[in-house]
C-alpha cells in the first residue's frame, strides 16, 4: 500500500502546523517522521488516519483519495504513545477487539488472536488483564490490536516513548522484525533520532510543521541538502564561506568545490559540513602530497573523555571572518571551532596540552545554496510597508531567510517594538520563507550598521526618506561594503531588471549579484552602459567587448539577457530615459556608477526613480 500527501496543510488559529507537506510513501516502507517536540509529526500522522481533518491537500492510499473518508474506511491501525490498550479487558480481548467490531466469526477471532500473541511474543499470556502487564508489554498489545485487522498501512506515534530505554531498544528490533514479515507499510513518529536511524528505511525530518528534507539515515548524516538536517541529525560542523572564483573561501582556507557540489553563484555563501569523527588531528602540518584538505593550526579549548570516544574542540584562527553554523559561537567567543571526535586510544595527553594542533578534513560534504539572507530594516512607517512587499519577492525568488532589524530609541521600550515586528511580519511578510526578528536600543545608524557588517547578511533593504537614512546608505556601501536596496515605491513583481554598468574589471560586481536575484526570480535582464560622448574608438570598442561578456556571464547561468549602449550628456540622464522608457521593476547601479553620481547616493536617480534601486558596492 503507497501513501501518497500532497501539498497537506492544517491550520489551528491561523497558525500553520503542518505546512504544504508533500510526500509519497512506498509499499512495505518503514518510513520515519523524526523532529522536534511541536513540529507537526503528530498531527500529519492523525490525519492520515482521519482523526484530524486536513485544511488543504491531499492524501491517497494506494491511489485512492481517502482526504475525507472516515478513520474506520481507511484500513489504517494506529500505535499511541499512551498505551491504548483497555485496562478492564483481558489481553485476548484487547486484540479481537477490532475484529469483534467487524462481526469476525468468535473462532476466526480466536485463531488470529493465538497468532498475534506469538508475533508480539505474548502467548500465555492473553488471559491476563493488560493493567497486570508492564509498559513494554501493553505497547506489545497495542501493536498486536492494530494489527488483528490487517491493516494496510500501520501508523505508530512514539510507540515507545514512554519505555525505558533497555525495553525500547528491544521493541524497536522486534518492531522492525514484524513489520519487515508482513510487509505492510508503516509510519512511525519518533523525536528519537537513534530510534529513528535504526528503524527507517527512510526518514522525513520535520520542523515547525514543514518536512524539511527526507532521505536514508546515511544520505542525512553524510550527505544532507540543508543545514536544518545537517544540525538536528548527529553533531555536526557546518561553516558558512563564500564563492569565489569557483572555489570555496573559508576565512583564510580555500578549498575546491568538489564536483558532485550542487551549483553555488559566484560570491554566494557556501556551506561546508564535516562530521566530528572524520577530523583529522596530528602534532604536524600536513604535507601536500597527504590526501588531507588542512584547515590550519588550532588550539584545543576543550577536551572530555565520554567513554569509548573523546570530544575534542579546536579553535582555529584560520577561519577568522567564516559563519559557524554549528558548533555556534558561544556568547563572547571571537574564534571559530570545529568539534572533533576521536577514539579514546587515538587521543593522546600531548594532543590535548598542546598548544598547536593540525587540523584536516579527508573530505567534507556542500550543502544546497541557500536562500539570499536579507536584511529588512524596518519602522512603523508607509515606507516601511513598501519596502516589505519588495523584500518578500526577492526572498521568496531566492528561498531566502529575512532578517527583520527594529531599533528603539534610548527612550522606547524594546518590548513594544518587539510586538510591532511580529505584527509587521503577519501584515506584511506573511508569504516569505523565513522571518526571523532582531531587536536593538540605541543609535540607528550605529547599529544597523553593526547588524550589517556582524550578521552575515548579503542584502540591506531598508527606506530611504531622510537624511539620516540617506547617511546610512552611503556608510553601508562605503565601509560596509554590502549591497542596499532602497524602495521608494513598491512593484506589483520583479520581471525585468535594469543593470547600469561602467565598462572595466571592478564593474563585474553588480552584474553578477544583480544577475543573481534575476536569475532567482526568473526576471529578464537589460544591461545598459551609458556612453557620454567624446570617447576614443578604442574605449568604445572596449565598452562593447565588455557588455557582450556580461551578457555571456548572465547568460551562462541561464538569464535572459540584452545589452544597450545609449548616448547621453550624463549617466543620469541617460538611465533615466532608459528606466522611464522600459518599465523596469528594478534597477541595478554598481559603485563605478555610483561614484559618478556627484560622489554621493543623494542624487538625481535616487530622487526621481520611484522605482526600487540596488546599490551594489564593488566586490571584487
Ligand atoms: P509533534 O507531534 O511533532 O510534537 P503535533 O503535531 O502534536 O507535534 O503539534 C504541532 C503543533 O500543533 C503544536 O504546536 C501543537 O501545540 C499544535 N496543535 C496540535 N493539535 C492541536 C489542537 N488540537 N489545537 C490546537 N493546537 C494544536
Ligand atoms: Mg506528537
Amino acid at each position: 500500500m503507497t501513501i501518497l500527501l500532497n501539498n497537506l496543510s492544517k491550520y489551528y488559529a491561523d497558525l500553520a502546523v503542518v505546512k504544504d507537506v508533500s510526500l509519497t510513501i512506498e509499499d512495505g516502507e518503514m518510513f520515519v517522521l523524526l523532529g522536534s517536540s511541536g513540529s507537526g509529526k503528530s498531527t500529519v500522522l492523525r490525519m492520515i488516519a482521519g482523526l484530524v481533518q486536513p485544511d488543504n491537500g491531499r492524501i491517497e492510499l494506494h491511489g485512492h483519495d481517502v482526504t475525507y473518508f472516515p478513520p474506520q474506511e481507511r484500513g489504517v491501525g494506529f500505535v499511541f504513545q499512551n498505551y491504548s490498550v483497555f485496562r478492564h479487558m483481558t489481553v485476548a480481548q484487547n486484540i479481537a477487539f477490532g475484529l469483534r467490531i467487524r462481526g469476525v466469526s468468535a473462532a476466526a477471532q480466536k485463531e488470529r488472536t493465538a497468532e498475534l500473541l506469538e508475533l508480539v511474543e505474548l502467548t500465555g499470556l492473553g488471559d491476563r488483564y493488560a493493567r497486570q502487564l508492564s509498559g513494554g508489554q501493553q505497547q506489545r498489545v497495542a501493536l498486536a490490536r492494530a494489527l488483528a485487522y490487517e491493516p494496510a498501512v500501520l501508523l505508530l506515534d512514539e510507540p515507545f516513548g514512554a519505555l525505558d530505554v533497555k525495553i525500547r531498544t528491544q521493541l524497536r528490533r522486534r518492531l522492525k522484525e514484524i513489520q519487515r514479515k508482513l510487509h505492510v507499510t508503516t509510519i512511525v513518529v519518533t523525536h528519537d533520532q537513534e530510534e529513528a536511524f535504526e528503524l527507517a528505511d527512510r526518514i522525513g525530518v520535520m520542523e515547525r510543521g514543514e518536512l524539511m528534507e527526507v532521505g536514508t539515515a546515511q544520505e542525512l548524516y553524510y550527505r544532507p541538502h540543508t543545514t536544518f538536517a545537517a544540525t538536528f541529525v548527529g553533531g555536526g560542523n557546518v561553516l558558512a564561506g563564500r564563492m569565489e572564483s569557483g572555489q570555496i573561501r573559508l576565512g583564510s582556507v580555500t578549498l575546491p568545490l568538489p564536483e558532485d557540489a550542487p551549483p553555488h553563484d559566484d560570491y554566494a555563501p557556501v556551506r561546508i559540513l564535516f562530521r566530528p569523527e572524520t577530523v583529522k588531528l596530528q602534532s604536524r602540518p600536513f604535507l601536500p602530497e597527504e590526501p588531507i584538505f588542512p584547515l590550519g593550526k588550532g588550539k584545543v579549548v576543550e577536551h572530555a573523555f565520554v567513554g569509548m570516544t573523546q570530544r575534542l574542540k579546536v579553535e582555529l584562527d584560520s577561519l577568522h571572518g567564516v559563519r559557524p553554523l554549528q558548533p555556534r559561537l558561544d556568547f563572547g567567543q571571537g574564534t571559530v571551532s570545529i568539534q572533533c571526535t576521536l577514539l579514546a586510544q587515538e587521543t593522546t595527553e600531548s594532543m590535548v596540552d598542546q598548544a598547536q594542533i593540525w587540523v584536516g578534513l579527508p573530505h567534507f560534504h556542500v550543502l544546497d545554496q541557500a536562500g539570499m539572507r536579507l536584511l529588512l530594516v524596518v519602522a512603523d512607517d508607509a515606507k516601511s510597508r513598501e519596502t516589505a512587499v519588495v523584500a518578500q519577492q526577492i526572498a521568496v525568488a531566492t528561498g531566502g531567510t529575512i532578517t527583520l532589524l527594529g531599533i528603539a530609541d534610548d527612550k522606547s521600550d524594546p518590548a513594544v517594538l518587539s510586538q510591532f515586528l511580529r505584527t509587521f511580519h503577519a501584515e506584511n511578510l506573511s508569504h516569505a520563507p523565513r522571518v526571523e526578528y532582531r531587536v536593538r536600543q540605541g543609535n540607528h545608524i550605529d547599529l544597523v550598521l553593526l547588524e550589517a557588517n556582524e550578521g552575515h547578511h548579503e542584502m540591506v533593504i531598508m527606506p530611504l526618506d531622510d537624511s539620516q537614512e540617506h547617511e546610512l546608505l552611503w556608510r553601508l556601501l562605503d565601509a560596509v561594503r554590502i549591497p542596499v536596496l532602497v524602495v521608494p515605491q513598491a512593484r506589483p513583481q520583479l520581471n525585468k531588471v535594469l543593470i547600469c554598468t561602467a565598462v572595466g574589471e571592478p564593474g563585474k560586481g553588480d552584474i553578477r549579484f544583480g544577475g543573481r536575484i534575476a536569475r532567482r526570480a526568473r526576471a529578464q535582464v537589460t544591461l545598459l552602459h551609458i556612453d557620454t560622448g567624446n570617447r576614443p574608438l578604442i574605449e568604445q570598442q572596449q565598452a562593447h567587448d565588455f557588455m557582450q561578456k556580461g551578457q555571456a556571464l548572465l547568460r551562462a547561468v541561464g538569464v535572459a539577457t540584452e545589452s544597450i549602449i545609449e548616448t547621453a550628456v550624463t549617466p543620469q540622464s541617460g538611465i533615466m530615459q532608459e528606466l522611464n522608457a522600459g518599465d523596469y521593476d528594478l534597477l541595478v547601479l554598481g559603485a563605478p556608477v555610483l561614484s559618478k553620481l556627484d560622489s554621493s547616493p543623494d542624487a538625481t536617480i535616487i530622487n526621481q526613480s520611484d522605482r526600487p534601486v540596488l546599490f551594489v558596492p564593488m566586490l571584487d
